[in-house]
């Protein structure tokens, strides 16, 4: 494509509604423009990212062995109502009447309406395992929608869904599914994890996340920079060297050292000093735990995570004490609180057993205790007690995990019978045994995927795609008016053209800084610059956008130089060969 014939209207200034990256890039760039809140056209540029996103999804879905069909938006009130939904999904669901009076919804998923479409046809064992998906509109009346593509109010989705006889059946469906999805995500070029949504332990697990690692998600998980570990910080846990037990002999002896006014942790850190630092502390908060008082110990730069403990202490939730309950049960006010001495029950993070010499609170006002060790000079239940900061050890494999924003990309699930039972889609068995079907349910976000990309892969400059997902592989850029530098990029294109290579020439008359910003903002992932001093050796620039140096290419091999980079990174040529 010439740049001169593009519909890019790129806009240089950050546009007033968009505060995450994604979305600013995205409005930048040209890529898309809202049309009301959580509602979005495609420009050129978007719709050919969605283009690949959806192309590499069937093409693995088709792999699994999936078939696609396309359902309906516009969706009779009926079958709604036969799952209780009309009612359950509340608010979100888009409701509409037709000129005769008739309800309606729009869909903002198909359970209902794949289920329909089953039971009218499948009867018997012998029709399944079937796999059926689509990728389509869905609309969801979101309270808040925001964050340009990622919470939109109208979106597209893949949705699939699985159709077995039994459970055995229902959950190869489901890892071949998984396996599919992991394929798909790999292939986006998007790092990703995949979380369990449920449990939070890996494997054996019947519902999972794919979520994709950014800055910016929802979702906070932590994650292996090893291996494949993962989970939502809700339940995720560091591995505890219980091996590293301070030397009894390295215990001093203890001392009361008064501390006015030296409550929090900073404080105390800033009033003691002598490299006095947050993880030689011991943090000792009271909680209420349904009718009863208890110390909670972690290390001064951990904190406290209050789902462990309820969990621990099997109430629904926990909540800090109040000052005149702290000072009632302890002697002392907030701030000052410790475990020495502290009559009541006391739980203490696995962490906190490893600190030697610890300075924590001395259960009387304005003092602390120096030297403070545990086993020594207190006992506590031990337990995971704290939320993972980065740099803890994965529980896995031991490598540092560290903290990400997962934005929820794809989500795998078995739904049993639940739909099955209640819309009376039913098969009979090999005995003539009349039984539900057994359903799995498969979600990728298509166009949420957009701004999960660039959430993930940007820079200062711009955006930084991923080869098999850009819009176009790679920017021409001659530098200069002059006939030799024009005929040049005019040759380049061609053969790149040729080479099957989606390819924009920008033959504006621009200046080459101009030019520069453009492709950078884009995010094309490869460039081509054709310059004078280059050209009279008969040579180009070809330069990668996320490196800062550019290589010199023969002009008559720059072509094929781009087409191996272009397959290297399983992009699609053109006309798909390869
Ligand atoms: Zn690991």
């Amino acid at each position: 494509m010439r740049y001169t014939r593009g519909f890019i209207p790129t806009i240089k200034e950050v546009p007033k509604e968009a505060t995450n990256t994604s979305h600013v890039l995205l409005l930048r760039g040209g890529y898309v423009r809202q049309v009301g809140a959580g509602i979005y056209e495609l420009l050129p540029l978007g719709l050919r990212v969605l283009h690949r996103i959806e192309g590499i999804v069937r093409d693995e879905m088709d792999r699994a062995g999936a078939q696609e069909v396309l359902m309906p938006a516009l969706l009779p009130s009926e079958y709604f109502q036969e799952t209780g939904r009309w009612d359950s999904f509340g608010d979100t669901l888009i409701r509409l009447k037709d000129r005769k009076g008739g309800e309606y919804n729009l869909g903002p998923t198909h359970e209902e309406i794949i289920t329909d479409m089953v039971r009218r046809d499948v009867k018997s064992y012998r029709q399944m395992p079937l796999n059926l998906y689509q990728i389509q509109m869905k609309f969801r009346d979101e309270p808040r929608p925001r964050a340009g593509l990622l919470r939109c109010r109208e979106f597209v989705m893949k949705d699939a869904y699985s159709f077995d006889i039994d459970e055995a059946g229902a959950l190869t469906s489901y890892a071949q599914m998984r396996d599919a999805y992991h394929r798909i995500f790999k292939r986006l070029g998007l790092a990703y994890r995949i979380v369990a949504a449920d449990s939070g332990a890996m494997g054996g697990s019947t519902s999972a996340e794919f979520q994709v690692l950014a800055q910016s998600g929802e979702d906070a998980i932590a994650a292996c920079t090893k291996c494949d570990y993962a989970a939502n910080i809700e339940v995720a846990t560091a591995a505890f060297k219980a091996d590293v037990a301070p030397d009894a002999a390295a215990m001093q002896a203890s001392l009361k050292i008064h501390t006015p006014g030296a409550g929090g942790i900073e404080d105390v850190v800033k009033f003691i000093g002598k490299g006095l630092t947050p993880a030689h502390m011991l943090k000792s908060l009271v909680y209420t735990a349904g009718l009863r008082h208890v110390m909670v110990v972690v290390r001064g730069d951990h904190q406290v995570h209050e789902l462990k403990l309820a969990r621990l202490l099997k109430v629904d939730a926990v909540h800090l004490a109040s000052d005149a309950d702290v000072k009632s049960v302890t002697g002392a006010s907030v701030g000052f609180a410790g475990p020495v001495g502290f009559k009541g029950d006391v739980f203490a993070d696995h962490a906190v057993a490893n600190v030697l010499n610890a300075v924590t609170g001395a259960n009387e006002s304005d003092h602390h205790l120096t030297n403070v060790n545990y086993g020594r000079d207190f006992k506590a239940e031990l337990a995971d007690l704290r939320t993972v900061a980065a740099g803890d050890a994965c529980p896995e494999c031991g490598a540092a995990l560290d903290l990400y924003q997962g934005i929820e990309g794809g989500h795998i699930f078995i739904l049993g019978t639940h739909y099955s039972a209640k819309m009376g889609a039913t098969f009979l068995d090999e005995k003539g045994a009349e039984k539900p079907i057994i359903m799995g349910c498969y979600g990728i976000g298509v166009s949420r995927l957009i701004a999960a990309a660039i959430e993930q892969h940007h820079d200062e400059n711009g955006i930084t795609w991923p080869l098999a997902i850009a819009p176009y592989h790679v920017i021409v850029t001659p530098l200069g008016k002059e006939d030799a530098i024009r005929e040049a990029a005019e040759k380049v294109y061609t053969s790149l053209l040729a080479a099957g290579v989606e390819v924009i020439l920008d033959d504006r008359d621009e200046r080459p800084g101009v030019k520069f910003k453009d492709a950078d903002l884009l995010g094309i992932p490869l460039r081509i610059t054709i310059g004078q001093k280059s050209l009279a050796q008969g040579k180009v620039e070809l330069k990668k956008r996320t490196e800062k140096d550019a290589v010199l290419v023969d002009i008559d091999a720059c072509a094929a130089a781009v087409r191996t980079l272009v397959t290297e990174a399983g992009a699609v040529l053109r006309g798909g060969s390869a």
